[in-house]
């Protein structure tokens, strides 16, 4: 049958034991002891009582353990549910929660965000392990000597393809977020996809930057591990453009994938800089995960003369949906291609479900086999997310006569700050818990690094003196960085345009303020 990547990593440390297989900027190793330590770490976690199909929370920076990590779930059967660690302490919890997790590992640099809500959290309390330094903290098993007790080899029982294999949380339109399963037949699928669509080999090397805990990351982790290329993770907190080029330079990888915002931070690096780094061997560069600039990819594509600039549109629910190529770049620079290998015509359904005619904007939906398995616990929403075969997450499209989709808007109330998804529901809700507010509506504006940013039309109680400092200190223990408002208008109430039904009008209000110069 189809192979599962714990299967395949098992391939590649008999084909090729002794390449690099995955490394981060500290540590690297060889196919075989990857696959050795992988084995480690599914062994031990069954060591510690869990079984097939618990849920094992993640919660670590970009680090080299992230590989261990993904691949010991596959070879056990375990669900790894990897967490933003962009977090703060209640939505770690919720997710924590939510997923029922049995066992929870930590790197030791998040340590403290897990000591301060890990009382009353629902796992056992010796299933909580650390790693990054040698002392581990009392009530902690060391992710080390775990892998050094426990046997090295493959677990008895393996995960089969129809077995879950990440649980990924992507927020949603109502605030809480929701857990995407993701099985295995569906990611080898991908990854088989991917390399027929970059035609990867062997001696394909990729450099992981974005977040090993997205989506993005895992499917090409999946796809470099299936084809047996090395797998550089760029480990560092937040993203550094200057370091990014110079690893990207010094590793070799020939592949890398970044979001807009990331690129467009690369090229703001002066170019005698730049240019001090070599990148004879890169080849393959994805943009994803937000509208990117036609001007940026431009720039991309001159910065690297010599490599392939692939647009690609997807989502965490989805897989990758469709692919633009290099050749197309010139001709459909301003689409995000055609669906890619192994998928059904893309759909674009009105609010009838009928298909509109080629240049009418519909919902798009896709079907292919690297579509998601539906939503943790959650089967209305994910009757919602289907029409038959066919999934949506609500973006809206428009087709060409000649097949490519240029992607023109979101059902979905959702703002992309950096290639992070944001929903304005889930900030308003915090913010309207602040005492003095009495409603407010969270928008995305146009940004030129971030491409939106989050900003808050604020009404304040009568005769309160709201100060916009004091409402970033009411988010800081609430919610992650990226989600806190970078701005803030206060508003009368009758500012904030509303329905008939009396919901406020995001679209309409986000007009109001760009033509007002916000
Ligand atoms: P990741 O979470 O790993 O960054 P992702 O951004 O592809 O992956 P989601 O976070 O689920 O996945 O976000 C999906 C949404 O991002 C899509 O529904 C779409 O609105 C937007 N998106 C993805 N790719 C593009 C693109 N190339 N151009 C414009 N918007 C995009």
């Amino acid at each position: 049958g189809l192979l599962t990547i714990g299967q395949m990593l098992a391939a590649q440390a008999r084909l090729q034991p002794n390449r690099i297989g995955a490394r981060d900027l500290e540590r690297a190793m060889t196919f075989r002891e990857w696959n050795a330590r992988s084995c480690r770490l599914a062994n031990a976690l069954l060591g510690l009582g869990l079984r097939k199909g618990d849920r094992v929370a993640v919660l670590a920076y970009n680090c080299v353990e992230w590989a261990e990590i993904y691949a010991a779930a596959a070879k056990s059967g375990l669900v790894a549910v990897p967490i933003n660690f962009r977090l703060v302490g209640p939505e770690i919890r919720y997710i924590v929660e939510d997923a029922e997790a049995s066992a929870l590992i930590v790197q030791d640099a998040l340590f403290q965000e897990v000591e301060a809500i890990r009382e009353g959290l629902s796992i056992p309390s010796g299933n909580y392990v650390h790693f990054g330094r040698p002392n581990c903290p009392t009530g902690y098993r060391s992710y080390e000597d775990l892998l050094a007790a426990a046997s090295d080899g493959e677990p008895a029982d393996p995960a089969r393809p129809e077995d879950p294999w990440t649980l990924m949380y992507t927020s949603g339109t109502t605030g809480n977020p929701k857990g995407a399963i993701r099985g295995h037949r569906g990611m080898s699928m991908l990854a088989l996809m991917t390399e027929v669509e970059l035609s990867l080999h062997r001696r394909d090397d990729a450099l992981l930057v974005m977040p090993m805990c997205h989506a993005n990351s895992l499917n090409f982790f999946s796809a470099f591990t299936y084809v047996g290329g090395t797998v550089t993770i760029f480990s560092r907190k937040s993203f550094d453009p200057e370091l990014c080029l110079r690893t990207f330079g010094e590793t070799g990888a020939t592949f890398t994938s970044l979001v807009p915002t990331q690129y467009g931070m690369m090229l703001d690096v002066p170019a005698a800089d730049r240019e001090r780094h070599r990148f004879d061997r890169v080849e393959k560069l994805m943009i994803s995960s937000a509208p990117a600039r036609v001007e940026t990819k431009r720039a991309v594509m001159k910065m690297f003369p010599n490599s392939g600039l692939f647009e690609l549109y997807g989502s965490t629910e989805a897989g990758w949906v469709t692919m633009l190529h290099p050749h197309e770049q010139f001709d459909k620079l301003g689409t995000v291609g055609r669906e890619v290998v192994g998928s059904a015509p893309i759909r674009l359904l009105d609010d009838n479900g009928r298909e509109v005619p080629d240049g009418q904007p519909g919902e798009l939906f896709s079907c292919s086999p690297y579509c998601f398995d539906g939503y943790w616990k959650q089967p209305e929403k994910t009757r919602e997310a289907f029409i038959g075969d066919y999934c949506t997450v609500g973006d809206v499209a428009l087709r060409d006569d000649e097949g490519y989709i240029r992607l023109i808007d979101r059902k979905k109330n959702l703002i992309i700050t950096g290639g992070e998804n944001v929903y304005p529901t889930e900030i308003e809700a915090v913010l309207a818990g602040h005492p003095e507010i009495q409603d407010v509506a969270v928008i995305g504006l146009p940004d030129d690094k971030w491409g939106e940013r989050v900003h808050a039309v604020v009404v304040p109680k009568k005769g309160a003196a709201l100060a916009s400092d004091t409402l970033m200190e009411w988010c800081k223990p609430l919610l992650a960085g990226y989600k806190r408002p970078r701005s803030v208008s206060l508003a009368a109430p009758d500012d904030l345009p509303r329905t008939a039904t009396g919901k406020v009008q995001h679209r309409l209000l986000r007009q109001k303020m760009i033509d007002k110069g916000g």
